[in-house]
Order: structure tokens, then C-alpha cells, then sequence
């Protein structure tokens, strides 16, 4: 998605740890028009996967995902994200180790909000290791619902994520791929949408 790219191009600082930091448009500022651009991306490219709903989690994921809900009129659910050990009956849980904060985290999905029927489109700002994606996944695989694939804003493709849930058979669908953060320099792959 060249707007995007041009986008991080423009706004984007890499941060030591192959971080890339996008706090001007995505992470803390939001560009709303970008947001909604974002959702209508990823809904036309999840439009015939029959989704009812899309997860993300707390609180960057929260932007392009309600966007996203907004494009395909579907709710959206973030899981929310706890420090302590909390357990709760009413709740589907999975410990999600933060790359950039370096601390792992419990995130949780009320049963409550949660349907078999559900086919459900998961969301967020980056991919790195995956963890965050694998945290979801778990939590959908203990709820028995079907997660169609997953929708990331930003795929750092030189790290682990992508190609470990393509393995698993997941389908990940990035509007931008970056293959370096090398030298404080951003490069990225083509990705679909470029033409
Ligand atoms: P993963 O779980 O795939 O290792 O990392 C994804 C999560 O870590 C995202 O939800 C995002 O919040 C955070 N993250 C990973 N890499 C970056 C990055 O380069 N920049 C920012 N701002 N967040 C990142």
C-alpha cells in the first residue's frame, strides 16, 4: 500500500532493536484517513472469507482494526491486556511475550463475546516474532472458532512472524512489508496494491 509506505517513509524513526517507530500516524497520533484506508484494505482483501468478526489486541491494534470492522460491518474485539496473573472463569487467555516492552503479557477475551459461529479476521499494527498473532490464535483454538487469517499494518519480514504462520497455514495479508531497518534506513518488499 504505497500511502503507507510513504507514510512511514515520511514519519517513520528506527529505533535501536530493529524497532521502527510510528507514533506519528499509527502508535499514538493516528492518522484517521490512513485508518480508514487501512480498513477498506483489508476488507477487500478478506471480503469473501465469510468473517463475522475481527479480534486484535490492546491498544495499537485498536485503530486499523475498527476500521476494518467499520469496512466489513462486522464487530470488533480487542483483547485486553493484563500485567498480573489474573484468572477468570469468563475469559479465554494466552501469555503474549511483547517484543518491544520485553515483558510478557496475559491477554484475555471475554466468552461472552465470543460465538461458535464465529469466523474471525485477526488484526494488528506489526509483525515481529508473531507472538501476538500466536496469543489470538491460541485463544481462538480454545474458544473451537475458525480464524480466517490475519491482517498486519506492518510486517517486519526479516524477523521470524510471517513465514512461522504461513508454516502453520496461516494466511497473513501485510499492506507493508519491511525487509530492513539496517542502518536506521527503511526498505521494503512489494506488496499487493503497489501497481
Ligand atoms: P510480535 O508479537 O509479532 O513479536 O510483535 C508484534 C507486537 O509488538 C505488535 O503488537 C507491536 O505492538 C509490537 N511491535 C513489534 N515490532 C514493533 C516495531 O518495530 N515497532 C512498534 N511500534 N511496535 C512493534
Amino acid at each position: 500500500m504505497k500511502e503507507l509506505e510513504e507514510k512511514i517513509r515520511q514519519y517513520g524513526t528506527v529505533l535501536p532493536g530493529n524497532v521502527l517507530k510510528v507514533d506519528a500516524f499509527l502508535n499514538h497520533q493516528v492518522d484517521p484517513v490512513l485508518m480508514q484506508h487501512i480498513g477498506q484494505a483489508f476488507a477487500k482483501l478478506f471480503k469473501d472469507a465469510g468473517v463475522t468478526k475481527v479480534w486484535t489486541v490492546e491498544s495499537s491494534g485498536i485503530a486499523p482494526a475498527v476500521m476494518t470492522g467499520l469496512a466489513m460491518g462486522v464487530p470488533v474485539v480487542f483483547a485486553r491486556k493484563h500485567k498480573s496473573l489474573t484468572l477468570n472463569s469468563d475469559m479465554y487467555t494466552a501469555d503474549v511475550y511483547s517484543y518491544t516492552k520485553k515483558t510478557t503479557n496475559r491477554i484475555s477475551i471475554s466468552q461472552k463475546f465470543v460465538e461458535p459461529s464465529d469466523r474471525v479476521l485477526l488484526i494488528d499494527d506489526f509483525l515481529a516474532n508473531g507472538q501476538a498473532v500466536e496469543g489470538m490464535l491460541e485463544i481462538a483454538d480454545q474458544a473451537g472458532i475458525e480464524v480466517v487469517g490475519a491482517g498486519i499494518v506492518i510486517e517486519k519480514s526479516f524477523q521470524p512472524g510471517a513465514a512461522e504462520l504461513a508454516a502453520k497455514g496461516i494466511r497473513v495479508e501485510a499492506l507493508a512489508k519491511v525487509s530492513s531497518l539496517a542502518d536506521g534506513k527503511v526498505s521494503f518488499e512489494s506488496t499487493e496494491g503497489d501497481n
